[in-house]
């Protein structure tokens, strides 16, 4: 099956890997090609090093790579029948996306946001078939995570949900089905824990090193939640806790100060090199 992938950042050429990697033809889409030569790059890099580990061939790989077409043309979408959004978490900019989807695609092709935690409901008010539209929420790294939280909208349709649900196994994820309020399940739960252990490091509880590794050996985490904010992306962070904040309205969601200091400051975590620790390679 054809799919289109709109964005080539951190999880969008991870998911581009992913579904090449099961056979499916994909056109990834970003709005520079130095994005997408660096989206092209990370994924010979996680391609190698399955091969590597044995676990691909070499001429696998080079089917993967060669199924994955790279541009940043808008045109060569339509055709697809699933398009994956995966840019940034901006609700203006994905709605836009959104309105020009529906009207460049066939009617009958499903429109599925990648998001951490906007509204898959309110998305498809920006479209004419909110039926058909729904949330794949991958986790990163795409290639290595086998989780997809699939997010049902208000008017999302039992046909949509079953046809993405049957998608997400046939490239070897689990899919777990969730209703669509703020954060969904995986973020309602990690956010508010990340967010808090920013807010002992604002109050001067620990160091973080300190508070990772306490979360580290003390609750069996493979990662500190600061050491995973960095990971995320601190501005991606503070975006999720301001739609937790927003759509329940309970203060115990509100973003913490140093939170946002951070991101004004354009430490966003391991992407730009600096967030609660500093990363030699971005
Ligand atoms: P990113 O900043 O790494 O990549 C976003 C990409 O989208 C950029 O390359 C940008 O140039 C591109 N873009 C912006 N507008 C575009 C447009 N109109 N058309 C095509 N490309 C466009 O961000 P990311 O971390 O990959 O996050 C993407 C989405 O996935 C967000 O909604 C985020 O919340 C979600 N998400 C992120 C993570 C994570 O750990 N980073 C995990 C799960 C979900």
């Amino acid at each position: 099956m054809k799919i289109a992938v709109l964005g080539a950042g951190t999880m969008g050429n991870g998911i581009a890997q992913v579904f090449a990697q099961h056979g499916h033809d994909v056109v990834l889409r970003d709005l520079e090609k130095p994005i997408l030569d660096r989206a092209r790059s990370t994924m010979e890099r996680s391609l190698n090093k399955l091969v590597d580990k044995g676990r691909l061939t070499t001429v696998d790989r080079d089917a993967t790579l060669s199924r994955v077409r790279a541009t940043t043309d808008l045109d060569t979408v339509p055709g697809s029948r699933l398009v994956i959004e995966a840019v940034v978490e901006d609700f203006d900019v994905k709605a836009e996306l959104f309105r020009t989807l529906d009207r460049i695609m066939a009617t009958e092709a499903i429109l599925a946001s990648n998001t951490s935690a906007i509204s898959i409901t309110r998305l498809a008010t920006a479209t004419q078939r909110p039926d058909h539209v729904i949330g794949m929420h991958f986790m990163n790294p795409v290639p290595l995570m086998t989780l997809v939280e699939v997010i049902r909208g208000q008017a999302t349709s039992d046909q949509t949900t079953r046809t993405v649900m049957d998608l997400t196994k046939g490239i070897g994820k689990t899919a777990v089905e969730v209703n669509d309020y703020p954060g969904f399940v995986s973020n309602r739960v990690l956010m508010p824990m990340i967010n808090e252990a920013i807010f002992a490091v604002f109050e001067g509880v620990a160091a973080p090193e300190a508070i990772d590794q306490v979360m580290k050996l003390g609750m069996n985490h493979p990662m500190g939640p600061l050491t995973l904010a960095d990971f995320i992306g601190l501005d991606v962070c503070l975006a999720i806790m301001n739609v937790l904040h927003e759509g329940l309205g309970d203060p115990k969601y509100r973003a913490c100060p140093l939170l946002k200091r951070m991101v004004d400051a354009g430490w966003l975590g391991r992407k730009t090199g600096r967030g609660f620790y500093t990363y030699t390679e971005a």
